[in-house]
């Protein structure tokens, strides 16, 4: 990463490495402070599950009922496998990439499949740790050479904490040759020195796929696929458990909107209307990034693509006659062979081969065409094109269709205030604040715990009239809404009104002032739009609607159409 990728410019928060059982605990902690309680099965007694982590438990049937559905779980206790069952009215499928929620509501994966097989290796070792810190810090080493090819992940210089993940070829290749003591030379041979201090963790195989469900939503909107049990990809430039996140993101306030009444169930389908082509595009991006991260063994002369026919030569009729350990030994033997291209002999400037592939090599490193980590413009720049969305009168949200845009290339992240994407960040402080209040970010107007509306406006006549309109709809919708008044830099010192009196007798309101930033940008040319510009953010941060205050003809109406399109029922139609 390089320096102005820290820069807080387009983001109150800057990209970071963090180890996703770490967030893992994080989260748990979080849910316990909210008043969950983790509980194991031995500490469950009776049949009250509220706020309760039930770990251990594996789903493993699920029935539609007149109410809902009753979910089968079965569970060890004291060495027996006992089976308890649930009744739920929604049921979120997360249960990972081979999701047994997906296909016992027999939802299908489309896509490529079995991309590659890897090992994967979870280890510990100070002294690597140490090396690399000092010598040669990164995240991730892709490592090759005549004795073993591997790609390390640091997951903790500092601790000394790595994954290593290692490619291997079935049937010849079994998991079960991956002892925990073959695991262990292969990282010596990695490495090329003893290392004084490996300690071998964990050892899992998984395979590599490119696929998205056919649909994320059944059994009338009781069943919901969200993260790796909807879409899986290649694990290149970090989108798997991104969009895992922003599924859920997307999924919670639809799920607590209508279970409270507010929405109605219709709101969940525009969650699939709305990630799923996320994940499609992802998908795609992913699989062209691995493609390119493919390219820097293929410059080497080991290009997987050869790896893998010679794999299929040897699966074919012909040479699967032979018997299991001659055609492993012959696997090996010509993978050795292959690697063999990696030895000072052949990859040196005097050898014209090895001069050759040297700088091949040095072309994709110095024109950025090897795998590509960060993606501005996809991370932040995701946008929805239909579902809870609402156009301004007689507009198309979209007239494009933007998506089928796809390149690898690093392409800016710029802000944009159209509906479905995500809101702009742009520093602000409170007017009525001391000046020592710390400046927060626009996307922090956003309540994290509760279904809230935020509604955006600048200090104008028309904005205001149009702000008192939608808080008696939103207060008829029964759907929580804070207004939001931005003033411009600068009001502070000019000891401006508060919004108090404009918007009586509501109270839920905040008068902001756009902060001093880099940028010379006001909050509204952000946005691209005038002042007179009215924004209606979703309780996930995306754009639900957004209008000049000054061309709505009846406020009341346009704002019923607006909650009713939103909140997916027309109770409130004229
Ligand atoms: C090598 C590698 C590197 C990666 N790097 C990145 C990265 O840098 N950035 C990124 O964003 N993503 C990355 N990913 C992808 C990321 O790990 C996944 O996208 C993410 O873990 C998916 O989260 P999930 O919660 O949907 O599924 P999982 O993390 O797989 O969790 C599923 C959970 O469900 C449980 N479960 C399974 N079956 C059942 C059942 N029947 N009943 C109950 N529970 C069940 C499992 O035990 C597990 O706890 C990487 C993946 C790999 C393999």
């Amino acid at each position: 990463m390089k320096p102005q990728d820290f820069d807080k410019i387009v983001s109150p928060i800057s990209v970071a490495h963090f180890s996703q059982y770490k967030l893992m605990n994080l989260v748990l902690q979080r849910l316990e402070k909210l008043g969950f309680s983790v509980c194991s099965p031995s500490e469950i007694e009776g049949s009250i599950w509220d706020r309760k982590i039930l770990m251990g438990h594996e789903c493993i049937s699920i029935h539609p009922t007149n109410e809902g559905l009753k979910v089968g779980t079965s569970y060890l206790k004291e060495g027996k496998m006992e089976e308890r069952e649930f009744h739920c009215s929604i049921l979120v499928g997360s249960d990972g990439a081979r999701s047994t929620v997906r296909k016992l509501v027999d939802i299908d994966m489309k896509g490529e499949r079995n991309l590659q097989r890897l090992v994967s290796v979870h280890f510990l070792s100070k002294d690597l740790g140490q090396y690399l810190l000092h010598e040669r810090p990164g995240m991730l080493f892709f490592i090759f050479n005549p004795d073993a090819i591997g790609v390390l992940v640091a997951h903790d210089l500092d601790q000394g904490e790595f994954v290593l993940q290692i490619p291997y070829y079935s049937p010849q290749q079994k998991i079960e040759d991956f002892s925990f003591k073959v695991c262990e030379q292969i990282i010596l041979k990695l490495v090329g020195w003893k290392l004084v201090d490996v300690q071998v963790l964990d050892i899992k195989p998984w395979v590599m796929h490119a696929e998205v469900a056919e649909k994320y939503v059944s059994h009338n909107n009781r069943v919901i696929l969200v993260g790796d049990a909807a879409h899986r990809f290649p694990p290149a430039g970090g989108f798997g458990m991104n969009t895992g996140i922003q599924d859920a993101h997307n999924l919670a306030w639809k799920i607590s909107s209508m279970l409270s009444g507010i929405a109605s169930p219709s709101i969940i389908r525009t969650y699939e209307m709305e990630r799923r082509p996320i994940a499609i595009y992802n998908t795609l991006l992913s699989v062209e990034n691995f493609r390119a991260a493919m390219s820097v063994p293929a410059a080497l002369g080991l290009d997987p693509a050869i790896a893998n026919s010679v794999h299929r030569v040897i699966n074919s009729s012909l040479c699967s006659i032979l018997p299991p350990s001659l055609q492993k030994f012959a696997l090996e033997g010509i993978f050795s062979i292959g690697r063999a291209q990696l030895s000072e002999l052949i990859l040196n400037e005097n050898n014209p081969v090895g001069s050759l592939r040297l700088s091949r090599l040095k072309k994709i490193f110095d024109e950025g065409k090897s795998l590509q980590l960060q993606f501005p413009a996809e991370d932040l720049g995701f946008c929805y094109k239909e579902g809870a969305l609402v156009a301004e009168c007689g507009e198309k949200i979209w007239e494009t269709e933007a998506s089928s845009v796809r390149k690898r290339d690093l392409r800016p992240y710029i802000p944009c205030a159209k509906p479905g994407c995500r809101l702009p960040h742009m520093l602000i402080n409170a007017l009525k604040e001391s000046s020592a209040k710390a400046s927060f970010s626009t996307l922090d107007l956003i309540s994290g715990d509760k279904i809230e509306f935020l509604l955006i406006i600048a200090p104008i006549k028309e904005s205001y009239r149009l702000a008192r309109a939608s808080t008696m709809v939103a207060k008829e919708f029964d759907v929580p809404l804070k207004v939001c008044i931005i003033w411009p830099k600068g009001s502070s010192d000019k000891n401006v009104n508060s919004s108090e009196k404009e918007l009586e007798p509501w109270k839920n309101f905040i008068d902001v002032e756009e902060a001093i930033t880099p940028t010379s940008k006001s909050w509204w040319e952000l946005c691209q739009m005038s002042s007179n510009g009215v924004i209606l953010v979703r309780p996930d941060d995306h754009i639900a609607w957004r209008t000049e205050s000054s061309s709505i003809a009846d406020d009341f109406l346009e704002l019923k159409r607006v909650f009713n399109l939103l909140l997916g029922h027309d109770k409130f139609l004229l």
